[in-house]
This record gives C-alpha cells, sequence and structure tokens, in this order.
C-alpha cells in the first residue's frame, strides 16, 4: 500500500538543475555516487527577506545563522558578504570553537557572533571576549563560574531565559535572573548585553509572550545600572516544504501499513506550516500582549523595542536554508522482501537524511532522474513502482523512506535519486563515516546566465 504523495516544493534553480541530468551526471563522475548540492543565492535571499522584515517595521534587526543546520562553508561566506553591505545586520550564530574558527575563516567579524549552547568552556570564552563577539549563558552557575574567573577582556554577555512551563535544560528561570542581575552588578568585565531565549515548536504565540518578557527583563535589568541593549528571539522559524492540501491528505490517510515495519511515526515536522521563515518573524513583531497588567507598556514586540531603544537579534538556521539545497543518492538495486515491498537501495546512507534518525519520517518525495534518457519511453520502464528507500549499510534500519513512495516509472540501477530541499539539518548534521565510507561532499552551483557552474564546497 503506498503513501499519499508528497509533492515537495521545488525552486526554480533546482528545477532547471533536474532538467540538466548531463551536469548531475558530470557531477557524479567526478565526486561519485552521493552528493550534496547547494545554491548560496537562495540562502543569500532568505537572508534578504528575514533582513526586509526588520526594515518594515523599523527595528534595528541582526540576523545570526544558525550555524549547526548546515556546515557549508558557502552559506557561512554569504552571511559575510551580506554583512560586509550592512553593517552589522548579518552574522553567524555558533556552538563550538571549531564554527567560531569557520565563521572568522569565511568573514565574517566577531562583533557579529553570537555564541550558544551550553557550559561554555574557556577557550570559547577567551575567544569570544577577544573578538567582541557576544555570548549567551544558560545557567546561573554559569553566570557565578563567569564571574569568579572572568576572562582578561570584557566579555558581552546574555542571559538565557528558561520558557516557563517547558521541560528543558537550558535557561535561568525569572528568579535567577534577578539573581544574576543583583550578582552581575560587582561582576568584573562582564557586560550584561541583553536577554535571550530559543524556543522548540513553531508557533508564533509563545514566541512573542517570550519577547515581551525578554523585554520586562531588560527593564528590571535597566533599573539595577545594568544596559542591555537587545534581546534574541533565538530560531525555530517555520520551513513550508508541501502543499497544505497534500498536507492535510496525508495526515487524514495516514496508516501504519503505509510504512515498512508496520509503524506510523510518533511525530513529524509540521510540513506545511501557516506562516513560515520571515513572515513568521513579522507576525511575532507585530503581536501586542494578550493580557496586560497595570502599568505595562502596551504595543506590539516592535513599538516596544524601537521605543525602549532596543534591538531585536534572530538565530534562524533551518529557515536560511530553506530551499538552498538538494541530496543525490545513486540507485545500486532493487529488490523485493517475500511479503511483496520493493526495496530500492542507493549509495549513501540515511545518516545524510536527518529526519529519519529521529524516529520520524522526511515527507517531501524524492524524485528519480534516469541518466540514460533513451531507455525512458519504452518498455518496463514506465509502469509506476511503490518502494521503500533503503540506504547501503548493514543496519536494518538504515531506511531513507520508510514510507512505500509510488514512483511514476520503475526505479533501475544507475537512476539518481534526489530528496528535496535537504540542506536544513538533512544533509549533515548526523552525517558519518559508518563504513568508513568518505562523507558525501557538497557541490555549490552558481547560475551565470544561462549557464550553470559548479564547485566543491571548502
Ligand atoms: C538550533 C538553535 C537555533 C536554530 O534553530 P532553527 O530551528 O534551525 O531555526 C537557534 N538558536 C539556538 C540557541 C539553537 O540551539
Amino acid at each position: 500500500m503506498s503513501a499519499a504523495p508528497m509533492p515537495a516544493r521545488w525552486h526554480t534553480w533546482a528545477e532547471d538543475l533536474l532538467l540538466q541530468p548531463e551536469t548531475l551526471a558530470q557531477m557524479a563522475r567526478v565526486v561519485g555516487d552521493t552528493f550534496h548540492v547547494l545554491d548560496p543565492a537562495t540562502f543569500a535571499d532568505n537572508l534578504a527577506a528575514f533582513s526586509a522584515a526588520f526594515d518594515d517595521c523599523g527595528v534595528d534587526g541582526r540576523i545570526r545563522y544558525g550555524y549547526k543546520a548546515n556546515k557549508a562553508r558557502a552559506f557561512v561566506r554569504e552571511c559575510a558578504s551580506a554583512a560586509s553591505a550592512a553593517r552589522g545586520r548579518f552574522g553567524v550564530d555558533v556552538a563550538s570553537v571549531e564554527e567560531f574558527g569557520a565563521a572568522l575563516t569565511a568573514g565574517v567579524r566577531g562583533e557579529e557572533i553570537v555564541v550558544t549552547g551550553p557550559a561554555h568552556g574557556d577557550e570559547m570564552l577567551r575567544l569570544a571576549a577577544r573578538h567582541d563577539a557576544v555570548v549567551a549563558i544558560d545557567s546561573l552557575e554559569s553566570v557565578r563560574r563567569l564571574c569568579a574567573r572572568p576572562p582578561a577582556e570584557d566579555l558581552g554577555i546574555l542571559l538565557r531565559l528558561r520558557p516557563p512551563g517547558a521541560t528543558t535544560r537550558f535557561g535561568l528561570t525569572d528568579g535567577q535572573v534577578r539573581v544574576a542581575l543583583s550578582e552581575l552588578r560587582d561582576c568584573k568585565r562582564i557586560v550584561l548585553r541583553g536577554m535571550s531565549f530559543h524556543l522548540s515548536g513553531y508557533d508564533i504565540a509563545p514566541r512573542a509572550a517570550m519577547a515581551h518578557h525578554a523585554i520586562d527583563l531588560c527593564l528590571a535589568a535597566r533599573d539595577c545600572g545594568h544596559r542591555p541593549e537587545m534581546i534574541s528571539l533565538g530560531g525555530g522559524f517555520a520551513v513550508d516544504y508541501l502543499d497544505r492540501r497534500h498536507w492535510d491528505a496525508y495526515r487524514a490517510e495516514e496508516v501504519a501499513q503505509w510504512y515498512f515495519d508496520g509503524n506510523a511515526p510518533a511525530s513529524l515536522y509540521p510540513y506545511a506550516p501557516d506562516v513560515a521563515g520571515a513572515e513568521m518573524l513579522s507576525a511575532v513583531l507585530g503581536t501586542s500582549r494578550s493580557q496586560r497588567a497595570p502599568g505595562d507598556h502596551s504595543g506590539s514586540v516592535a513599538q516596544r523595542v524601537r521605543d525602549l531603544s532596543l534591538r531585536i537579534m534572530v538565530e534562524p538556521g533551518r529557515a536560511l536554508c530553506d530551499g538552498a539545497g538538494f541530496s543525490v543518492f545513486t540507485v545500486r538495486g532493487i529488490h523485493h522482501t517475500p511479503d511483496g515491498t520493493a526495496v530500492v537501495t542507493v549509495s549513501g546512507t540515511s545518516l545524510s537524511l536527518s529526519e529519519q534518525w529521529f524516529g520520524s519520517e522526511f515527507l517531501p518525495d524524492p524524485r528519480l532522474i534516469d541518466l540514460d534518457e533513451d531507455t525512458a519511453p519504452h518498455g518496463h520502464t514506465t509502469e509506476t513502482m511503490s518502494a521503500v528507500v533503503a540506504g547501503s549499510t548493514c543496519l536494518d534500519g538504515d531506511l531513507l523512506s520508510r514510507r512505500r513512495i509510488r514512483f511514476p516509472r520503475r526505479a533501475k540501477v544507475g537512476d539518481l535519486l534526489v530528496y528535496p530541499n535537504t540542506a536544513g539539518y538533512q544533509m549533515d548534521s548526523n552525517e558519518s563515516e559508518f563504513h568508513q565510507t568518505p562523507l558525501p561532499p557538497k557541490l555549490v552551483v552558481r547560475q551565470r546566465d544561462t549557464t550553470t557552474t559548479w564547485s566543491i564546497d571548502r
């Protein structure tokens, strides 16, 4: 039984490239059977859309790319070149010394870097202080450790707030923030620059509520003698992968029998959100408080930060990668299990499609590309085929698609199987050199007039 079709939104550059199988074949000949393709121009368009959302409401905004979503050097270089045209606005959110170094190497300035993640080591703190990066501090213990052993130079910090009611290991409670505000007064070389948070889920209302709360805490910090200048709303800006109709149909019709092991995933990414990307930022910025206490400042998030001369930082990862990459695998074999399930085995592994490793399923359908067009119009290749997709490892659970996908024709050995829109988290966050196979390379395409040139990302 095939799963409902999930036609992906293919961006124009990707659609154009799929219509040039000779270019894909050439890439495969040079770098091997498994590779990722990236379009930095789309990443740059996404940066510009976030920037326009800030301009539209007159907010002094900072966009810091959540680097963990994709390691491509080409993307951080786009952050650097955007930053050189608009000082301060663009930069990178890093969570390791290696990401910090890669951002600097790509040309991003230290002052354009925010450091997130838990319990930073001394090397990271020294680096951040040296380069004027701002560091989000996520526990009261870390605040105290910093005060006890400050870096040799001034270090700007944000206090990461704990979302009320959430089960999370990150962030300070309101009570801890108040303690930190008081202890930080006597703390040499640590400069409180603002408040930050990062919420799971993709809803607008809780982000707006947290933003208002972060503004309140900045006011409390000013009352304590600090001079906070910004709030960071973190990431979590949704991506619109699929047409709403298809997504609704999938959820309405989904049955366990669609899946190879007879189990439907416990949860799925919200593949067709009402509001996504930069529009979601505009929606958060435009939201006023639902309930106001007496004496509260009224107005939307944007109005309040303008009135109080604060800035807003965002740390989008996935949303900046939207549409900026796809992943190519080569069909190695097709066989049937005794229950009649067709299994298409491809080069590479599902470690290059991370969603599969969170007990979930990456829903946008992959596309089969025939590299010898001559055979396509004839005979057996035109029959449809329903199959799951497996990686070429010895792990039974290594399935790129656990659901039975209906393909418009029979797959054959040597076809390419292309998964759409994989740049955000799918292609490289879980990759490994399992079986000593090298990591799939990333190829960067550039469109000049009508010609496509490509190079290896490094
Ligand atoms: C992962 C992360 C981000 C990016 O999240 P996205 O969902 O990719 O936008 C931003 N900030 C922090 C602190 C993170 O941990």
